[in-house]
Formats: structure tokens, C-alpha cells, sequence
């Protein structure tokens, strides 16, 4: 049986105090219960301290960018074997931040997730259509483009990654796509990845965009969601603590 995973994205929040308070929080909350893996993606300067301070609990750690370059003349960049060397579990690729403030593509994101999994860490692939897409009615062209550049690069590893399908238009707006517009991109993610590997019963697919306590339940019973990519409230222990709690209701 597959576990959900709930991840949080700390985006550029958090200081060593708050880290601290929060992350033991998290810890006490999820205690021993494993049935929902649990994630959080820190600022990189943090990797350290909440590496130390998840020692011996079920909390991973993840980072929230990587280079697609393994070492050399990359100034502010950080490479995966370095991320390896803290113990990161996961690390976020493509996040539309990344793809909109830093000019990121489709082929470069490839290329991060490629360099993640020669480390062995699990990249978290975001893709996700803009309003103007959806409204144009083109999510379904837009999402596929976004996917089909990392199954090209990373070919017969792709069932190795975990996808985030998180519409632009939801992230940190409090607009969350319905379980049903959700389930309908998952479901053609779904396909696409199916169609390109071996494994696809190790496929997982996250939703990201304004979860919360309230929405987590309904958007996590759909057949095809397989956790969530938690922003905002992954800074609030109580808050993530309930969507960690309704994806191990909702266990695939
Ligand atoms: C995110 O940053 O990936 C995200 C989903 O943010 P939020 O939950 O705040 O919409």
C-alpha cells in the first residue's frame, strides 16, 4: 500500500527560534504514526538545524531548488550531493516561484530533477497551469509540456520522482482548485507518467495550491491525489498537523 506524503514548502519563512518551535511541534504531533510520510522543504541555511532537530523521528527533511550542475563556477547555486550531505529526502523542482521570478524552463527543471536523482534525492516536480492557461483552456496542453520535458530527460527513472500538480492561480491566493478539477489533472498526469515506465504503482502525485485544514479531506479522498504540497500552512504546526491527519484518513 502506498503512503500519502504530505509535504510543507516553507518558502523563505522561518528563523532558527521559530524553526525550533515549530518543527518539534510537528515531531510531537506526528509522533510514531508512519502511515503518512511527512515532509518539509527549508530554506537551505536551515538544513542543518532541522536535520538536527528531526534526529530519530519520522520527519524528512527537503530543500527547495537545486543546481542542474554537479560542482564548478555557479556562484549562490547548490548542488545535490551537497543537499545529500544534510541528509535532504526531498527537494522541490520547478516551483512556479522558480519557473516565474528566475526564468526557469521546462528543459532546466528536467535537468534539476536528473541531477536530484543521480544523488538519490527524491525530487518534488511542480508543474501547473497559470489562470490565463485556464482560461485559454489550456491546462491540460500546459501541464503535459511541463511533464513530458522531465520524462524525456530522466526516462526510465521517472517513476522515482513525485509530481506536484499545483495551479499558479492556487497557490497563496486561498484558491483551491476543487477536488474535482484537482482529480481531472491528476488523472491525466497520472496516464502520461503510466505511460512511461514499468512501475507505475510507485507513481505519486501531490496537489498543491491553498490546501489547508478545512479542503485537505475532500481533495485527498480523489482517487488520483496521492498527498499535498502544503505552503502557507505547513507554517502553522496545528494546521499542518490536520492535513497530516486527514491524509492518513484518506491512506491510497
Ligand atoms: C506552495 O508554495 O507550493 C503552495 C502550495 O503554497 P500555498 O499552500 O500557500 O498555496
Amino acid at each position: 500500500m502506498k503512503k500519502k506524503l504530505i509535504a510543507g514548502n516553507w518558502k523563505m519563512n522561518g528563523s532558527a527560534a521559530a524553526n525550533d518551535a515549530l518543527v518539534r511541534a510537528v515531531i510531537a504531533g506526528i509522533a510514531d504514526d508512519s502511515s503518512c510520510a511527512v515532509a518539509v522543504c527549508v530554506p537551505a541555511p536551515y538544513l542543518a538545524q532541522v536535520q538536527m532537530l528531526r534526529a530519530g523521528s519520522a520527519l524528512e527533511v527537503g530543500a527547495q531548488d537545486v543546481s542542474a550542475h554537479d560542482k564548478g563556477a555557479f556562484t549562490g547555486e547548490v548542488s545535490a550531493a551537497m543537499l545529500k550531505e544534510f541528509g535532504v529526502r526531498y527537494v522541490l523542482v520547478g516551483h512556479s516561484e522558480r519557473r516565474q521570478f528566475h526564468g526557469e524552463t521546462d528543459v532546466l527543471v528536467a535537468d534539476k530533477a536528473k541531477a536530484a536523482l543521480a544523488q538519490g534525492i527524491t525530487p518534488i516536480v511542480c508543474v501547473g497551469e497559470t489562470l490565463a492557461d485556464r482560461e485559454a483552456g489550456k491546462t491540460e496542453e500546459v501541464v503535459k509540456r511541463q511533464m513530458a520535458a522531465v520524462i524525456h530527460t530522466n526516462g526510465h527513472c521517472i517513476s522515482e520522482i513525485v509530481v506536484a500538480y499545483e495551479p499558479v492561480w492556487a497557490i497563496g491566493t486561498g484558491k483551491t482548485a476543487t477536488p474535482e478539477q484537482a482529480q481531472q489533472v491528476h488523472a491525466l498526469l497520472r496516464a502520461q507518467l503510466t505511460a512511461a515506465t514499468a512501475h507505475p504503482d510507485r507513481i505519486s502525485i501531490l496537489y498543491g495550491g491553498s490546501m489547508n485544514a478545512a479542503n485537505a479531506a475532500s481533495l485527498l479522498a480523489q482517487p488520483d491525489i496521492d498527498g499535498g504540497l502544503i505552503g502557507g500552512a505547513s507554517l502553522k504546526a496545528p494546521d499542518f498537523l490536520q492535513i497530516i491527519a486527514a491524509a492518513r484518513a484518506a491512506r491510497v
